[in-house]
């Protein structure tokens, strides 16, 4: 079934934050429904009734709408909370496997805190985390990168589309490196599934997180792939009552479970024209608004970037403030969600070679599959109109000229 329809109206505002969580699309809620009712009642895990049953065939179809995505096979994918737990169960359950003399992780700057957080700590205790620099675009340094890479580097973690600048990485070739070296090759792909059509094996991961909010499932679920090579390495990071191999235990969330496979299998069915739609939408947005704001840039790369993602630097405007002025209008963010809130700039940013300044004059604009025309036209006009009116009453306009 493919599904066009908006969720609902946008009468409460026009939302450009596609990258921090994605709508549920109507699809996805249809799918989850049942399962939130009495006839979807059980256990997925209780083997003795009809109702457990029930539970475990929602759960393994959704398993397989995941893999058929992804181009794996059902076995090698387990349900996590989303991609902090992925990336958690990845570094970790990789890092502290026993039977491995290897003491080096290598991970980039431009990494979500899932990622750099357990690295910190993997440091504590004693292990060696090398954390990678990136060129100008958010890209992998290469050289670096391969000057690190040595036959004690049992894990590298390089994700695969920026969540702030929309950078996409060449995996395969960052893979292949890997391979060559011994290495695992991990993935955080939470901004993945929307960017391109996916393929583990052109890939060529061990190990890859996904996030279901981040595609138009619901929060509270997401998938770690686990290639069988990378499966015999992995240890559990959490403990209970065995289920999905020991390796991540838990009474899984029919309801969640059911409505992250159906987002997959609109995700497959869209795979040929939504990235084109939304880039087309997204370009629209950034050429409207360079055009419009002296001094404005786009921060992040031209090509190779995530179709929905745009990131504009506006001199001479704070970020959280224009954000501010802009509300209830419109749903923009200064930076990953995860940081909001924090007073520090986007660590990002500062990787990417922006100063203190840039970094907090900058915005994050995401877009997707239920924006329209409409809402860019709109957007623009109202993001310039603000920016207009904080330019004149912070400092004489002619300080902007281009
Ligand atoms: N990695 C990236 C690149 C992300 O964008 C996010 C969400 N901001 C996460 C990991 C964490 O995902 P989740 O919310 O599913 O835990």
């Amino acid at each position: 079934m493919i599904s066009a329809s908006r969720p609902d109206s946008q009468s409460d505002g026009i939302y450009l934050d596609y990258q921090a969580s994605t709508p549920v699309d109507p699809a996805v809620l249809e799918a989850m429904l049942p399962w939130w009712q009495l006839s979807g009642a059980g256990n997925p895990h209780s083997h003795e009734h009809s109702f457990g049953w029930r539970a475990a065939k929602a759960v393994d179809n959704a398993r397989a709408q995941i893999a058929m995505l992804l181009g794996a096979d059902d076995q090698d994918v387990i349900f996590t909370s989303g991609a902090t737990e992925s990336n958690n169960l990845a570094i970790l359950g990789t890092m502290r496997a026993v039977q491995s003399q290897r003491r080096t992780l290598l991970v980039t700057a431009t990494e979500h805190a899932s990622i750099l957080g357990p690295a910190a700590t993997l440091a504590e205790e004693g292990f060696r985390c090398v954390t990678l620099s990136v060129d100008a675009d958010g890209r992998l340094v290469r050289e670096a990168f391969l000057n690190h890479l040595t036959d004690d580097v049992l894990l590298v973690s390089v994700g695969a589309a920026n969540n702030e600048i929309g950078t996409l990485q060449d995996l395969p070739w960052i893979a292949e490196r890997c391979h060559e070296f011994g290495a695992i090759f991990h993935t955080d792909a939470a901004q993945a599934l929307t960017a391109a059509p996916v393929s583990i094996d052109s890939w060529g991961v061990d190990l890859a997180s996904f996030s279901s909010h981040k595609a138009y499932g619901p929060q509270g679920i997401g998938a770690l792939y686990i290639a069988p090579g990378a499966a015999r390495q992995l240890r559990a990071v959490s403990f209970g009552g065995g289920q999905q191999f020991g390796l991540r235990p838990g009474t899984l969330p029919t309801a969640l479970c059911a409505g992250f496979g159906m987002a997959c299998h609109l995700l497959q069915t869209r795979r040929l024209f939504e990235p084109q739609r939304t880039s087309q939408l997204r370009d629209r947005l950034v050429e409207s608004l360079l055009d419009a704001i002296p001094g404005a840039a786009l921060n992040g790369p031209r090509e190779g970037r995530h179709p929905s993602n745009a990131n504009l630097r506006i001199p001479g405007v704070d970020a959280t403030d224009l954000i501010q002025r802009l509300q209830p209008t419109i749903a923009l963010s200064s930076g990953s969600a995860c940081h909001s809130g924090s007073d520090r700039p986007s660590h990002v940013l500062l990787a990417i070679g922006l100063g203190d300044r840039a970094a907090r004059e900058s915005v994050r604009l995401g877009i997707g599959r239920f924006t329209t025309d409409a809402d860019i036209t709109a957007a623009v006009e109202a993001i310039v109109s603000v920016v207009m009116i904080s330019r004149e009453a912070l400092q004489p306009r002619k300080a902007f000229t281009r």
